[in-house]
């Protein structure tokens, strides 16, 4: 039981506890430096036990093996997010900065993601092959058990439920630990399943607290047999050998460093817009966020003052007014870590705006940068090549298709990409081209449930959304069966 207000539980076996540490941590609006609540720190017993029940839930219930039951589950969860959509948005920005529109638009996102995978959860069929006269093949797909589902803070409500809803569709259990930054919206989205009489308790379960402790138990205990991380790449490479002891299955969503490619045919007016949300929703802290934009020489100059001003006229402030269009960045260190950056910037490439930190009355308790575009920025230089996950716009120039391919395909990163132009020839050749798992063409962040997202190169294993996404969480079986004519 836990009583105190404004703390969360975890949530176990259908029941809300308290950690067995004894400790809790606090939940700060990156807006106002504010202490909005508290949740669990939890340790590896609360994992272990976490893990336990959602192996006994997957054993002894007819979760897997009842698809109308967990297709009602889900669609109950999504009908209960749109009814309180209004007061868990309110949360989702005052603990991760966010403006309340760009919290709205996430939790649709989530709303429709569980409406697409509660219909998917009556669909999850393999094949089946006649071998001979006598023999027959069925490809049966059966899930694989115990999920354990990471997340990150940037995007918290979605990249938990992105991942929850197919594994869950499949037939799963699952344990979710949310970031550490962002625990109190994560549990108040898992609060709306405590009604739903379709879940089996133990099938959906959440424990939050550091992510090196308990995400380590989760990638080497024997009862998790698969895990979905959603995070940074280095984090990902460190879970990737600690989960080969176990030969864990693992599917990887990590960074990014993706390109918007303007040919000189681009429609500006559209482009040039989509270019600015792009770098700078959610404060650039999104994994597909359009870091870079690469420019035909021939427009280079138009098109960077032009992007100069929708960075000026963006409105930076506390995600709860409703006019903000940019938020905070999460911490401190964060923003620390992206002014860094922009003093690589200022000796690298030339600043055309920001690369400061805001300050004054409305900013001075929050982490406020200013929308920054870097411009004539070299392909080597670490503000093109990492990821700094603010709102810093690297500007790169082309003067061919094939520099703009090299360019766009020149980091160790291939989320996503845009590709801008009126040809439909050039528009196909540079979307072959590119190594990036989801590219857009004449247009940039359109994400659906059902078509699937995923990295090339270091930004991922696997996919997620769509069929793939769901497939992901199972396992295929062949059954082989011998006729007697
Ligand atoms: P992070 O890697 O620091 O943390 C992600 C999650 O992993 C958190 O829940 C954290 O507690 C946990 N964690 C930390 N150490 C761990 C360990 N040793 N073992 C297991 N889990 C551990 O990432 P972040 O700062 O929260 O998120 C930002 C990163 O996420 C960026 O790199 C961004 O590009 C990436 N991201 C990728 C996608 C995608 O779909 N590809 C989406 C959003 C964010």
């Amino acid at each position: 039981m836990v009583t105190k207000m404004n703390l969360t539980g975890n949530y176990i076996n259908g029941e809300w506890q308290e950690a067995k540490t004894g400790d809790t941590m606090e939940s700060v609006n990156p807006a106002t430096s504010e202490t909005i609540g508290e949740s669990q720190k939890s340790g590896v017993e609360d994992i272990k036990l976490a893990i336990e029940n959602a192996k006994t839930a997957f054993e002894k219930s007819d979760w897997r093996s009842n698809s109308t039951r967990r297709s009602d589950a889900l669609m109950q969860w999504a009908y209960k997010l749109e009814e309180n959509k209004e007061d868990i948005a309110k949360i989702l920005t005052l603990e991760n900065g966010k403006p309340l529109k760009e919290s709205r638009i996430e939790l649709n996102a989530c709303i429709d993601t569980l409406k697409y995978f509660g219909g998917m959860a009556r669909s999850v069929f393999g094949r089946s092959i006649n071998l001979s006269a006598t023999s027959y093949g069925i490809i049966d797909k059966e899930p694989i058990g115990v999920v354990g589902i990471i997340s990150p803070w940037n995007w918290p409500a979605m990249l938990m439920i992105r991942e929850a809803a197919p594994a869950l569709a499949a037939g799963n259990a699952v344990v979710l630990k949310p970031a550490s930054r962002t625990p109190i919206v994560s549990t108040a989205i898992v609060k709306l399943i405590e009604d739903n009489e379709y879940f089996p308790p133990g099938i959906v379960n959440i424990v939050t607290g550091p992510g090196r402790l308990i995400g380590d138990e989760m990638t080497t205990n024997p009862d998790v047999h698969a895990i979905s991380f959603t995070g940074d790449t280095s984090t990902g490479k460190n879970l990737m050998k600690k989960a080969a002891e176990k030969v864990k299955k693992l599917a990887l969503e990590l960074g990014g460093k993706s390109p918007n490619i303007l040919f000189p045919d681009a429609n500006l007016e559209k482009a040039i817009p989509a270019v600015a949300k792009s770098a700078f929703i959610t404060s650039g802290q999104m994994c597909f966020a359009g870091s870079r934009v690469l420019i035909h020489e021939s427009i280079h100059e138009q098109v960077v003052e032009e992007l100069r001003k929708e960075a000026e006229k963006l409105k930076v402030g506390n995600g709860m007014d409703e006019s903000t269009d940019m938020g905070p960045v999460i911490s401190e260190d964060q923003l620390n870590t992206i002014l860094e950056y922009c003093e690589i910037g200022r000796q690298d490439a030339k600043l055309v705006t920001g690369g400061n930190r805001l300050t004054g009355e409305m900013y001075d308790n929050g982490f406020f940068i200013e929308p920054t575009i870097f411009d004539q920025v070299p392909i080597e230089s670490k503000i093109a090549q990492e990821e700094i996950f603010g709102p810093v716009l690297v500007v790169q120039v082309f003067k061919d298709e094939e520099e703009a391919v090299e360019l766009a395909n020149g980091t160790i990163f291939g989320l996503a990409a845009g590709v801008w132009t009126k040809d439909v020839n050039r528009a196909m050749r540079v979307a072959k081209r590119v190594q990036a798992g989801t590219v857009w063409i004449n247009t940039y962040n359109k994400n659906y449930p059902q078509t699937e997202f995923g990295g090339y190169k270091e930004s991922g294993i696997g996919r997620t959304r769509g069929i793939e996404g769901l497939l992901e969480y199972t396992e295929t079986k062949h059954i082989n069966i011998e006729i007697e004519e």
